[in-house]
This record gives C-alpha cells, sequence and structure tokens, in this order.
C-alpha cells in the first residue's frame, strides 16, 4: 500500500515537522526516524527528531544519531506536523507523564507511520498509516520516499538497514518476506554496508552487558515448552546496565530446541515490571500483551505491569494457562 494523498500532501506543503517514536527506542524506531528527518531535510524542510537518550550504544554508529534532541528538552514551538514512527499512540512516547502532557497540547497535524496493529478505541485526530503486515516501519519511510520520488541517499540506506535488519533478526524472524529482501537489495545498492551494520547492531556488547545476560541465564527457567527468564533491579545494578542494555535478549532464548514461547521480566524500577515475549510459528503473544494493556506483534510482545517479579511471573502463567499456552 502507498501513503495516502492527504499525507503525502501533508509532506509536500509543511515545512516544520517533529519526529517522536516509542519509549525504549530500537533500531526501527531510531533508523527509521533518522531516514525520515534526512528525507525532509533533503526537501528543504525543517525536521527535529526527539527520542529518549541516551541512545543504545549499539546505535551510535548510525548517521545523524547526534541530531538527536533528549525528549525531556522537548518543546513543541514551531512545528506544524508531529509524526509518531513505529508507534500508533502518544501514550508510548514516554513513561514520564510531564512530557506526555506536553505532547497531548500538540495542536499541529499528527501523523502516525507504523506496523503495530492499534488499539480500536484510539482515534484521537491521528491521520493513521498503518501496515500490521509490513516487516519493519522502515519499509513504510522506504515507500513513503520512493512514492514522492525521493533519493535513497547513503546516510538513508544505513539507517533504513538497521531498522531491517532490528526488526526481523538479520532476516530469520517469521516477518521476513521476499520484500524485506527486495528493499535490503536496494538499500546495499544505495551504500548500506551488511557486514558492518550487522556488527554495529549484534556484536558490540561492552562487557557489563554480556554480565547481564549471564545473568538472565542463570535466572532461566523452563516450563513444558515456555522459557522463562527474569532480570531483578539488583542484576541491573550489580552489572551497571540499563533495561536497553536487554535489546535481544529474549529472542536468544528461542535458541532452545522444543520452546516456542520465551519470557523476559526485568524489574525496572521497584514494582514496575516490563515483560517481552516471543513466540515461534503460529502462537499469538500478542493476545496476552493486550490483556494486560500492552500490544506488538503476533511472535513478538510486550507490556508493562506493577507489582514484583513474583506477582508479574504469576499473573503471566495464568493468563498463559487460559490461553492453552502452558
Ligand atoms: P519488546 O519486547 O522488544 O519491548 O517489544 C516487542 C514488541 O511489542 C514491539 O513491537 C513493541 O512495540 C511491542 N510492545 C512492547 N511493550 C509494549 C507496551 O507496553 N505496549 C504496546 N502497545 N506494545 C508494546
Ligand atoms: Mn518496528
Amino acid at each position: 500500500m502507498n501513503p495516502s494523498a492527504e499525507i503525502v500532501n501533508i509532506f509536500q506543503e509543511e515545512n516544520n515537522f517533529l519526529i517522536l517514536t516509542h519509549s525504549a527506542p530500537d533500531g526501527d524506531a531510531i533508523g527509521s526516524s533518522l531516514a525520515l528527518k534526512f528525507f525532509l531535510e533533503k526537501m528543504n524542510k525543517k525536521a527535529e527528531f526527539f527520542a529518549e537518550i541516551p541512545i543504545p550504544l549499539q546505535y551510535r554508529f548510525l548517521p545523524g544519531i547526534n541530531s538527536i534532541k533528549d525528549i525531556k528538552e522537548i518543546s513543541l514551538d514551531n512545528f506544524n506536523v508531529l509524526i509518531l514512527i513505529d508507534c500508533n499512540k502518544i501514550e508510548r512516547v514516554s513513561k514520564k507523564k510531564e512530557i506526555l502532557e506536553k505532547i497531548k497540547h500538540f495542536s499541529g497535524k499528527k501523523i502516525v507511520i507504523d506496523h503495530h496493529i492499534p488499539d480500536e478505541k484510539d482515534n484521537n485526530g491521528l491521520i493513521k498509516w498503518i501496515e500490521p503486515k509490513k516487516a519493519v516501519t522502515g519499509i513504510l519511510i522506504y515507500d513513503l520516499i520512493k512514492y514522492m520520488n525521493g533519493v535513497i541517499s547513503e546516510e538513508v540506506a544505513f539507517n533504513l538497514y538497521t531498522a531491517i535488519i532490528v526488526d526481523t533478526g538479520n532476516f530469520q524472524f517469521d516477518n521476513t518476506t521476499d520484500e524485506v529482501f527486495q528493499v535490503a537489495t536496494e538499500l546495499v545498492k544505495a551504500g548500506a554496508k551488511p557486514s558492518y551494520i550487522y556488527q554495529q547492531c549484534f556484536n558490540s556488547w561492552e562487557e557489563n552487558r554480556l554480565r547481564l545476560f549471564i545473568r538472565m541465564l542463570n535466572n532461566l527457567e523452563i516450563l513444558d515448552s515456555l522459557a522463562i527468564s527474569y532480570l531483578s533491579k539488583s542484576d541491573f545494578q550489580d552489572t551497571n546496565t540499563t533495561e536497553s542494555a536487554t535489546e535481544t535478549f529474549v529472542e536468544f532464548l528461542r535458541v532452545l530446541k522444543d520452546i516456542n514461547l520465551t519470557v523476559l521480566l526485568r524489574e525496572i524500577e521497584s514494582d514496575f515490571i516490563k515483560v517481552s515475549l516471543r513466540s515461534k510459528g503460529n502462537i499469538d503473544v500478542r493476545v496476552i500483551a493486550r490483556e494486560f494493556g500492552g500490544g506488538g506483534h503476533e511472535n513478538a510482545a510486550g507490556y508493562r505491569i506493577k507489582g514484583s517479579l513474583k506477582y508479574a511471573k504469576d499473573e503471566l502463567i495464568e493468563k498463559l494457562k487460559k490461553y492453552n499456552l502452558l
């Protein structure tokens, strides 16, 4: 599907764009946002991208990374259009109420470019371009640039290629379609360097990240076809790491034969747990995440829950049983 005439028109007519993405941004969120920023600037538009700082270490190589502004310092002045990338509601942009309050006051046009299934009830004035069948939001940005006869510059290619390999697990998840390869091919032709980008994204851990990973392995429990682990606040403190160090951890657990459901619980703050769910094949973990007010995709979903690690685990196990997943 192409972007709607309404969206294309906004990109053509307006001049000041505010780009935002979800909290704890991943490679798709950051790469897609930066690629869009480069594209808009090429059209002589003003575009700023505000996100949670610090950006995870593995993305610091991305062209444009130093232009990202801290979401804590966001100001809505002078922007006519707000663009939400890789998420479809304002509430996902930040965990901080004061930041959300500020953003909610934005009175200009609001566009969503995303590949997550939206909550049906949520439709507050957003102009949505959402394609859940697309593996990566970066592919929508690629489609937009092509549709508007833009050029895929080397900076754009690096950013979008990163978006693709992060959301497809370097072309191995179920979402890896022929389209993914086609777009990746075009990005490589435009200058993206697959080996270099892979090394940066996946083989660039600091030692403390590996120490945290070892903690996750030590905390692992296997219940039938479920592999579940957790990281407590002290695991993060002892290894001097934060939540962003856990990207790809839950996916690693899928390495186990006969395991088709993996879960990682993380104690982000005392009594505040972030849960990541991954599955193989046609097991839908999004329905579980939605039970707790979260969301995501069929094979990759997440949510947050108040309470202790034990409480979060017990609640989850109850829901998995309800859906005959355990
Ligand atoms: P992750 O487990 O890597 O944080 O997220 C996996 C997928 O679930 C991503 O597509 C992410 O956007 C989505 N997701 C994670 N947490 C939440 C949440 O709290 N709410 C919603 N709506 N989606 C989430
Ligand atoms: Mn994504």
